[in-house]
């Protein structure tokens, strides 16, 4: 059985814990390898590999450090497909989706590679009579990762480029449920010639996630994952005096005008709902149509939509989602799916009782599609994570602002219509981190930055980009004065 090693100070090892869980193929539903889960130990050798390495790497030119960043690039580009084959295999998402996933992380690279530019700090000339103040931003040592199963490439990639590119040095614990993704990642990182201990990864449970909220030299922390363990994580890393960004779960809603272009809005949806079976934070999880005649029209496209998707492993360059990552996770969506019947919803299209021949024993649910779905339902309240849609109605425009703005998430939302109007007061009135117009899936460019609203978000920074950058270094400003000779002698009171 292939044992998932960690990645402490330049070198791989294998874990010596005997508590240990196993990582499976969902779409056969075999084991496909055994996850030691680390050790208090094994995680503080990592922070103490950290650490040894961060005063020598905060000290390299950022110009340098970019150097690095750019051979990472290259070899990332290179070496995409075998990335994606990593992910594909325990997550379950298609081939492409895969490919994807890693492009979105490489910009995060190409960002980083900019970073002296991005450090540059600001500087004023005779702040004072022959005082010259200058600003910039400096590490702040060794900060960590916690990332979720749903992109086990491109969100440890939101995180550790710029945190490095910055000179902080890093410890990633990627989720258990699709480790080795990362770590094909941590040696395309180690092949770029990064020095050893800049990049530690350590492979565990709550005990390795504890253990670096608590550690002492830990003094940043960027987690994303579920808003009950964010928010966890936040309360008990900035009580430890950390500076923490914790980003939670989601319940994306998409409104559709009765002047959007039915077919397009029912393919962003699809594409939005369904893509990656379901299992985004950006997932569009709620389509609210407004008016009844939009909606009639809207679900009448996407039932057909919904049935004829193509259901299969990621082997299968035809298939068009995959399965859930895990049997409890596909019970749990399927647990849902019969919550939304017994409370009431339509069910059109009915996911559950999927079975694909030769892939009896995979984790794979039907994509489908609830219509009449109300507010107070646990499938509209709650994130399923799952390839299930909701349709809930709304009579009129301000009846689906104020749904959206009244939902515990705030990640994010989109708004289909050919009115400017109509979408720009969508986006001066909603209560979300990222808006789309026509557009599904705002995920924002790498030169932006990624965060959600409410409980989408615990902590001050969104991820990435320049907020990315703000969040891992600390602002030191320094004041000074090269007089000629003090001849006045002491000063006591501030100038005024
Ligand atoms: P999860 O919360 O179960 O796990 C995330 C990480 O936390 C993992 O590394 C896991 O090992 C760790 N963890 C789990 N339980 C813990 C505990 N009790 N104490 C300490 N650490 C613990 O999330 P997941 O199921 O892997 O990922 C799916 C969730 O992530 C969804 O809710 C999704 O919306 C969210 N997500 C959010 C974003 C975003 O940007 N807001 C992006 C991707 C995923």
């Amino acid at each position: 059985m292939n044992v998932i090693e960690n990645a402490i100070n330049g070198t791989r090892s294998t874990s010596k814990s005997d508590r240990r869980q196993p990582v499976f193929n969902p779409a056969t539903g075999e084991q496909s390898a055994d996850l030691p889960l680390s050790t208090v130990e094994e995680v503080e050798a990592a922070i103490a590999a950290a650490q040894a390495a961060q005063p020598a790497w905060g000290r390299t030119p950022p110009l340098k450090r970019a150097r690095f960043m750019f051979k990472f690039k290259q070899l990332l580009d290179e070496n995409a497909d075998r990335i994606a084959e990593a992910i594909s295999a325990e997550h379950g998402k298609t081939h492409d989706d895969a490919l994807g996933e890693v492009a979105r992380g490489v910009e995060v690279v190409e960002f980083a590679c900019g970073i002296p530019h991005l450090l540059k700090g600001e500087f004023s000339r005779n702040a004072g009579s022959s005082i010259d103040v200058t600003s910039d931003r400096q590490p702040l040592g060794v900060v960590a990762g916690i990332t979720p199963f749903n992109f086990p490439a491109m969100v440890p990639m939101w995180m550790f480029p710029i945190a490095v590119a910055c000179g902080n040095t890093f410890v990633l614990k990627p989720s258990e449920r699709d480790p080795s993704a990362p770590m094909v990642i941590w040696d395309l990182f180690t092949e770029a010639g990064f020095p050893e201990g800049v990049l530690n990864v350590v492979h565990g449970d709550k005990t390795a996630v504890d253990t670096l909220l608590d550690h002492p030299d830990v003094k940043a922390l960027s987690f994303v994952g579920s808003t009950p363990i964010a928010e966890y994580v936040y309360a008990r890393g900035t009580k430890a005096g950390k500076r923490v960004q914790a980003l939670g779960g989601a319940k994306n809603h998409m409104v559709v005008m009765p002047d959007a272009d039915m077919d397009q809005a029912a393919d962003a949806l699809m594409g939005a709902g369904y893509g990656s079976a379901g299992e985004r934070c950006m997932a569009v999880s709620v389509a609210v149509p407004v008016g009844e005649k939009t909606a009639d029209a809207l679900v009448e496209k996407l039932k057909p939509r919904v049935e004829k998707l193509k259901i299969g492993p990621a082997t299968d360059s035809d298939s068009e989602m995959g399965p859930l990552v895990t049997s409890q996770h596909r019970d749990k969506v399927v647990g849902y799916i019969d919550a939304g019947e017994k409370e009431g919803a339509e069910l059109v299209v009915d996911g559950r009782g999927f079975s694909l021949q030769g892939y009896e024993n995979g984790y794979f649910v039907g994509g489908t599609l609830f219509d009449h779905v109300t507010t107070d339902m646990s499938i509209y309240r709650e994130e399923i994570f799952g390839p299930v849609l909701s349709v809930v109605r709304a009579a009129e425009y301000a009846d689906a602002v104020k749904m959206i703005n009244e939902h515990e998430f705030g990640n994010g939302t989109a708004i289909f219509t050919r009115d400017g109007d109509a979408a720009r007061d969508f986006c001066e009135e909603i209560e979300a981190g990222m808006v789309g117009v026509n557009v599904p899936i705002p995920v924002p460019v790498a030169f932006h930055s990624f965060g959600g609203w409410k409980r989408s978000l615990f902590g001050d920074h969104a991820i990435y980009g320049p907020e990315g950058v703000h969040f891992y270094t600390r602002l030191k400003t320094i004041t000074s004065r090269w007089p000629k000779g003090i001849k006045e002698g002491a000063v006591f009171n501030f100038p005024s």
